[in-house]
């Protein structure tokens, strides 16, 4: 791969990121990036301007450098195409999850099925499009994480707080990122029914 350093190889392959998902920034604009990697399905750029940490030059679609934040390497993997990123709660658990999925639409019955966080009564509260599906996704989780059920691994999507808390990540994300979604539907019929508890875990 041309224009790698050695020590981006390394990252790639330790990552196990595809080459597909690599585009070439060299003597691109921010603007001209974010547009040919969408359209072409990439999801990490090298030859970007340097971080200011370290002045690694490799960063995320929305400009995140994934070298000096590992956690994020995740997002990146999941290819550019269009998803859905989704908010779903548990009345018996009185637990949140912030979801992605690559699908059109979203099944309650599949979180169920796989008895999330142990509960089987999981309804979609809030949906979203996006080309960014999986970065916003990445960030909520990551803005919640002091509301998350416990540290383990495992349950690192599953958060003790109200659905207001969650929806207001989102936006406040799209806000800040500047991400564009389509089709923002929302279950008003029953979300009065999720405003739980923000708890925030003790360390
Ligand atoms: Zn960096």
């Amino acid at each position: 791969m041309a224009g790698l350093t050695e020590e981006q190889a390394e990252f790639i392959k330790k990552n196990k990121i595809s080459k597909s998902a690599l585009y070439d920034a060299e003597g691109k604009s921010k603007e001209e990036l974010q547009k040919d990697m969408k359209a072409e399905g990439k999801t990490v750029a090298y030859n970007v301007e340097p971080c200011e940490e370290h002045g690694h030059t490799m960063s995320s679609r929305s400009g995140y450098c994934i070298q000096c934040d590992p956690a994020s390497v995740s997002s990146v993997k999941k290819s550019a195409v269009m998803g859905l990123v989704y908010i779903a709660g548990s009345l018996k658990g009185q637990i949140i999850t912030v979801g992605f999925t690559k699908s059109k639409t979203i099944k309650e019955e599949a979180l169920n099925r796989n008895n999330t966080g142990g509960y089987g009564d999981w309804e979609i509260l809030f949906s979203t499009q996006s080309m960014d599906a999986s970065e916003i996704e990445y960030f909520t989780q990551n803005q919640l994480q002091k509301y998350s059920m416990s540290q383990d691994n495992e349950a690192k999507e599953l958060f003790c707080c109200s659905y207001s808390k969650a929806k207001e990540t989102i936006e406040g994300i799209l806000e800040e990122k500047d991400f564009k979604v389509t089709k923002i539907s929302e279950n008003r019929a029953i979300i009065s029914y999720y405003e739980f508890r923000n708890l925030v875990r003790k360390v």
